[in-house]
């Protein structure tokens, strides 16, 4: 089974959080949290969703 990865300095973030999973639909879901905790962002804008998912790559 194939992974995917994502860094949170890939969308500009001065971060060090980055996360591993099965699934694309399943590293939103961990950003959208990472991003209400970390960053202070309630809700991911479609704008962000859009670089979030550009950001995504198989590892
Ligand atoms: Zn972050």
């Amino acid at each position: 089974m194939s992974s995917v990865a994502l860094e949170c300095r890939s969308l500009g973030y001065p971060c060090e959080w980055a996360l591993r999973g099965g699934s694309p639909q399943e590293l939103v879901d961990r950003a959208r949290d990472h991003f209400r905790c970390a960053h202070g962002m309630p809700d991911l804008s479609a704008e962000m969703l859009g670089r979030i998912d550009g950001a995504i790559h198989p590892v």
